[in-house]
Formats: C-alpha cells, structure tokens, sequence
C-alpha cells in the first residue's frame, strides 16, 4: 500500500512544516521486517522539500554467489518538489538545477507518494557492486579470471611457442 501525504496538508501545518514517521514495507524492496523513515516535509511557495533519515534492513541479491544477504540501510535523504512544472517541455522528469541537486516534478499533484520516494533513494543506497561479504565464496569467480587475464599477458610468448611447434611438423 502506498502511503501518500497531501500537498495542503504541508502548507497548513504549523510552520508549514510536516513530520511523518514511516514504518512499512516498500514494493519490490525486500526487507527484515520494516523500512522505518523519520522524514519532515516543508512548504516552500512552489516548492516542498523533504529531508529525513531512512533506516531498516533491506535484503539484497549477491553479485558473485546470487545469494541474498542483509543490507544495511541508515542514510539521509533530502528531495525537492517542484508543485508546478518547472519547463514546459520537461514534465514527469528530475530536473537538475545546480550539480547533485534535483528537483521532482510534481505534476501538479496534489500528494507525495511517500512510498515511492522512498523506494527510489533504497535503490539508489545501494552500492553498484553489491557483495554479501569481503570472503564471499563467489569472489574465486573473479580470482580465477584474473589469473587467466594474467596468462593473457603472458600469451604473446606462448604463440611463439605454438609457431615454433607448427614449423616443425
Ligand atoms: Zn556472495
């Protein structure tokens, strides 16, 4: 279920400053039992920023044995929402306004889906290279193949080798 907060209700809260505590599960984000986040949304004329903090235990898949493993999620986000759209031609997108800084789209809605914007900084919490453990058994994967890239520097000699072989039959 997606949880949602209303834009009004941001912009007639005290200060027009909203705290939300979320305490659920996220589609398609596995989980040990709730993604907790502690987030506060303000009201900034045609803007809504949301800052807070994003804690629980995701479980990720293993790129080098496939196996799942508890991932560790404790990080801040912090978002802006444009209420109108900022271009014309460049609705539904992140905008970047200055490097590192974006800013979503609302379309005009008249919510945030709390629980989508959640999902989307999990995903992008976690590392591009995901590894259950520094001994992880599938990293001999990777071993292997950098004893045979090894052998590839090695391989212009063999071919002479080889050559030689050839020659003489
Ligand atoms: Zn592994």
């Amino acid at each position: 279920m997606h949880k949602k907060i209303k834009i009004t209700d941001i912009e007639n809260a005290k200060n027009k400053q909203l705290k939300y505590a979320f305490d659920g599960l996220l589609d398609d984000i596995d989980s040990i039992g709730t993604i907790k986040a502690d987030l506060l949304f303000e009201a900034m004329g045609d803007f809504i920023k949301l800052s807070g903090h994003v804690y629980g235990i995701a479980l990720s898949t293993c790129d080098l044995c496939l196996k799942q493993y508890e991932y560790k999620l404790n990080f801040d986000i912090e978002e802006m929402f444009a209420k109108k759209s900022l271009y014309e031609n460049l609705s539904g997108k992140e905008t970047e306004i200055k490097e590192g800084e974006f800013v979503t789209d609302l379309e005009g809605a008249d919510e945030i889906d709390v629980s989508d914007v959640l999902y989307q900084s999990v995903i992008l919490d976690f590392p591009n290279k995901k590894v259950c453990d520094i001994n992880c058994n599938g990293g001999d994967i990777f071993i292997r193949e950098d004893e045979n890239s090894q052998k590839k520097e090695i391989d212009p000699r063999m071919a002479i080798f080889k050559d030689i072989k050839i020659d003489r039959k």
